[in-house]
């Protein structure tokens, strides 16, 4: 390779810069590297397949043209995929072109001002909630680097971490993170619209969109925004067609440089039904959890809440409601205001003895409810031994109780899938995967086994196993 070549393509680089967006330039054509000229073609290599294609689809005429004007020669131009710089991309099953929507970097004319965070009139996506800010949430150990990195994305969008995926159990401060970021970004100046939906609200639309021909609309809708905030990611296992969308969405806003965060109940690897792909994306950026507060958090949150709601409640009061409620800070939301509730009817004060007798105490359930109580159960239940639930036998009642006792351990305790594959004998966590898949399929399919499993988990939560 001469050096006319190299200056050749650093030419090209340099007249593309120049025409292109920043954030286009720097993701398609920033990233590529000379590799070799022989007779009439240009080698490049890319550090992934997502952007090769990427490239391709949208610069390689643009580059050829470059290629005749600056050497007066026409010349081939090949992309290919540098094996030792790929990022984290599934190389399985990831044969995607993004479809053309437009010019990639047209501006839609919905972007700009004046929609920051706030419901548009044709649909599209929900209104932020102003009391949802960094300033109301309470920072604790467990939700350290949740917020942290969502502090982080807020100040410098697509920069810090893209996506930012935040995943933990209901009622833990997702929705609330999410909101925090879409409100500073408003707050701040972002450049382009703010969205936030649920993935629910998403695969709606969506829905709406095919049957009124609009899909067009919706595409440019949601690919042209400036921040995109999805919650409840989960909520798209199984619905092919919305996760479709959102990968052409993902892409577009990833390539254009535009913040994406997501939530979902689980993290990335464990959303089972959701194309590989998808998964592999999320993980791009950085992956935060969000675990259950502990008792001086709780305490503190109940009494930031009891502030913004102008209510005087006695601290002795706020630590029992915190010691009773422990696995979700919506209920303990709901506590106290249940309390205060109470002690207006009561005519005042409410006596400790009191609380404890409408609150119940989530402590001690949550304790008494294990792996093991669960596989006694269903061992039980099904006329197997706990050993055969944890042993090899394929036969089918064995196999069928195995199962069972896996999706409910699942569903119903804290365990991760390679935490329970180890309680299951040794499991690989994909088998254990499998597993609460299968029954969550037949759960869904078939009425009779969903009552059957519906009364396996009533009498274990009542039973206290
Ligand atoms: P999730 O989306 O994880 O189910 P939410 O964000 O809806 O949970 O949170 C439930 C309620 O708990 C909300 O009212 C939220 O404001 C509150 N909340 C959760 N975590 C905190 C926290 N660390 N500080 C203050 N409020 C919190
Ligand atoms: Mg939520």
């Amino acid at each position: 390779m001469n050096d006319r070549t190299i200056s050749l393509w650093q030419k090209i680089k340099k007249n593309l810069k120049e025409e292109l967006p920043e954030a286009s330039f720097e993701t398609w054509v920033g990233n590529l590297e000379l590799a070799d000229l022989q007779g009439g073609r240009i080698e490049l290599t890319a550090p992934s397949g997502f952007i090769k294609r990427g490239f391709e689809e949208r610069y390689l005429e643009i580059t050829k043209e470059q290629i005749k004007a600056l050497s007066g020669q026409e010349k081939d131009v090949v992309v290919t995929v540098s094996p030792d710089s790929a990022p984290a991309e599934s190389s399985h099953g990831d044969t995607f072109y993004p479809p053309p929507v437009g010019s990639p970097d047209s501006t839609d004319l919905d972007s700009g001002e004046g929609e920051c965070g706030r419901e548009r009139s044709g649909g599209g996506q929900i209104a932020l909630n102003k009391q949802y800010t960094f300033d109301t949430f309470v920072n604790s150990k467990s939700n350290q680097l949740a917020t942290a990195a969502s502090k982080a994305v807020s100040e410098t969008p697509a920069k810090a971490y893209n996506p930012l995926f935040i995943y933990s159990k209901v009622g833990l401060g997702k929705t609330h993170l999410l909101h925090a970021i879409g409100n500073y970004l408003c707050n701040n100046g972002s450049s382009g619209d703010v969205v936030y939906t649920t993935s629910e609200r998403f695969a709606i639309e969506m829905i709406q969109a095919i049957r009124q021909n609009k899909t067009e609309e919706f595409r440019k809708r949601y690919r042209s925004v400036g921040a995109f905030l999805l919650d409840d990611v989960q909520f798209l296992e199984n619905k092919e067609g919305t996760q479709e969308e959102l990968f052409h969405t993902f892409n577009e806003l990833y390539g254009n440089n535009k913040q994406i965060a997501l939530t979902s109940d689980r993290p990335p690897q464990e959303l089972s039904d959701l194309q590989d792909r998808l998964v592999s994306r999320f993980r791009w950026g950085l992956v935060a959890d969000i675990q259950p507060p502990n008792f001086e958090t709780r305490v503190a949150i109940l009494r930031k809440k009891a502030m913004q709601k102008g209510l005087t409640v006695d601290d002795q009061v706020l630590e029992l409601i915190a010691s009773r409620i422990t696995t979700n800070v919506r209920a303990l939301e709901g506590a106290l205001i249940k309390s205060v509730a109470h002690a207006n009817l009561a005519g005042g004060k409410l006596t400790m003895d009191e609380i404890k007798r409408f609150l119940p105490d989530e402590s001690k359930q949550e304790e008494e409810l294990t792996v093991r109580g669960i596989k006694e159960a269903v061992a039980d239940s099904y006329g197997v031994e706990i050993g055969e639930l944890e042993g090899k036998s394929r036969k089918k009642e064995i196999a069928r109780a195995r199962h069972i006792a896996i999706y409910l351990s699942r569903e119903l305790t804290d365990n991760s899938f390679p935490a329970l594959g180890k309680k299951f004998g040794g499991r690989d966590h994909s088998t254990v995967m499998h597993s609460h898949k299968k029954i969550k399929n037949m759960i869904e399919d078939t009425p009779l086994f969903y009552e059957e499993i519906k009364e396996l988990k009533e009498e274990l939560s009542s039973n206290g196993y």
